[in-house]
């Protein structure tokens, strides 16, 4: 053990090795020089532990790796197989050409974000999205801010701090995430006052919970679940109703955020934020990168007077929303004002892909996967919080673990060598079958969904019978 120790070369020593000097000059001397001690402080571990010393090509064999690891990004694209459309582990809603191509022009180089280029003086950047949001939703007037979150949590801060918000138990939900209404309630300052049971609130209950301190009413989408069977909530416009009867806020948590309709695709009635407006609340709250399909943003709408308020509330300044997802979005809404969203955003167009399409990949699929794989009936998701136990029928490709032995544990394997693969893929796991849905794959990606596929069932030993 103790030669095996003296065996380590030093750190000078490795530094002179050519690869070495050729690593520093492409990238730092201090990242080759942390990564030799690294390496070698773990040599000394794994020696103490009885191990053989690595031979010195070992060594700069595998400082070479970890500092190329090191220089490479660790957010990369992957290929989302699992057929949920707004997985928010994925990063939500891909954006159209036309979206992208904003983002990149904005991003590089100056622009009119706040100037107005008729007078020459400071404008706002809310300017480039909020008329669009008003004709799209019927709103007097709209806010963007950086995600919903901190867009519910403004408004609660603005108007109803030290107040009371009365909100259903039932709705009283954690999205994911860890963001809890009860929590972000506490943050604004306000208070929540939760009225009704679990599965049934009705208008009386609050009613009898209205004091002189109350602020608001809350309606939030239950986003993730479903409640079924004895359910009762109120209706948004009676909420309205009993609001201003006793002059009170109606404030609306929707989600995600719908501008189409999402009963024509057989999907469950997602509520539409024109509908909000309609039935007359305060605001009402929406992410940018759910069902809307841009960038990520929050997006609030509602009466003139209180986007005002919140507009000039020092919080806005901490939750604004960048140049780049701002000039997305404008792009975003207008897909929508052209009427045209079903078509370029893809959100939509996976929601709208014809049953025959993913039957015509899935045979390609395993036409490419000799006797592996089968196709099956089975269900896309929307996902992102929205139409919760609502699903799509689909067609998947399944690759079944073999039947004896330590089955779910090869299927577990499978899926661990497609995240491993460049880029990762990433599949769902039922029972013993590792399932592959084409809806959110685009077709572009077949062929290095399908060489992937083909690696990762080599390297786990799946092959042919
Ligand atoms: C998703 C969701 C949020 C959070 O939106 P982000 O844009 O992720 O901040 C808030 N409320 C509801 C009801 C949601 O579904």
């Amino acid at each position: 053990m103790q030669t095996d120790f003296r065996n380590l070369p030093s750190v000078d020593r490795l530094l002179s090795d050519e690869r070495l000097k050729s690593l520093e000059d492409a990238y730092s001397r201090s990242l080759v020089l942390d990564a030799a001690r690294q390496l070698l402080e773990e040599s000394r571990l794994s020696i103490a532990r009885g191990d053989a010393a690595p031979s010195f090509d070992t060594l700069v064999d595998s400082i070479c790796t970890r500092v190329e690891l090191l220089v490479q990004p660790s957010l990369v694209p992957v290929i989302n197989a699992t057929g949920v459309i707004l997985h928010t582990n994925l990063g939500r809603a891909p954006l159209s050409q036309e979206t992208m191509a904003a983002m990149e022009l904005t991003s590089r180089g100056y622009n009119n974000l706040e100037l107005d280029l008729e007078t020459g003086r400071r404008g706002s950047r809310q300017v480039h999205v909020s008329s669009l949001l008003c004709r799209l939703t019927g709103a007097e007037d709209a806010l963007v801010v950086n995600n919903n979150a901190s867009g519910v949590l403004l408004a609660l801060t603005a108007l109803a701090r030290r107040k009371e918000v009365i909100a259903s138990r039932g709705q009283a939900v954690e999205i994911g995430g860890g963001f809890r209404i009860p929590d972000v309630m506490r943050q604004s300052g306000a208070k929540l006052v939760e009225v009704g049971t679990t599965n049934c609130t009705y208008l009386s209950d609050y009613e009898q919970a209205i004091t002189p301190r109350t602020a608001a009413l809350l309606r939030v989408h239950s986003s993730n679940f479903k409640i079924v069977g004895f359910t009762q909530q109120v209706a948004l416009e009676e909420l309205v109703q009993l609001g201003s009867q006793h002059d009170l806020l109606v404030l609306d948590d929707l989600g995600s955020g719908c501008l189409l309709d999402t009963a024509r695709f057989g999907l469950d009635p997602e509520p539409k934020v024109q509908d909000s407006i309609a039935a007359g609340v305060g605001l009402a709250f929406f992410s940018g990168d759910k069902l809307l399909g841009g960038p990520q943003a929050g997006i609030i709408v509602g009466k003139q007077y209180l986007v005002d308020k919140l507009r000039k509330h020092p919080l806005a300044r901490a939750v604004r929303i960048d140049k780049v997802r701002l000039a997305g979005l404008a792009v975003t809404l207008l897909h929508y004002v052209k009427q045209e969203a079903e078509q370029k955003v893809p959100v939509w167009r996976m929601i709208s892909m014809p049953l025959a399409e993913m039957e015509r990949r899935a045979r390609k699929w395993t036409q490419h996967l000799s006797g592996l794989a089968t196709v099956l009936d089975g269900e896309s998701v929307v996902g992102g919080g929205s139409l919760p136990g609502s699903t799509l029928p689909t067609r998947l490709v399944a690759i079944k673990g073999p039947h004896k032995g330590k089955g779910q544990n090869t299927v577990q394997t499978l899926a661990a060598r497609l995240r491993a693969q460049q880029p990762a893929v990433i599949a769902r796991i039922e029972g013993n079958s590792l399932l592959l849905d084409p809806r959110t794959v685009p077709p572009e990606e077949d062929d290095t969904l399908l060489a992937a596929l083909q690696n990762a069932l080599k390297a786990v030993g799946i092959t042919e019978n």
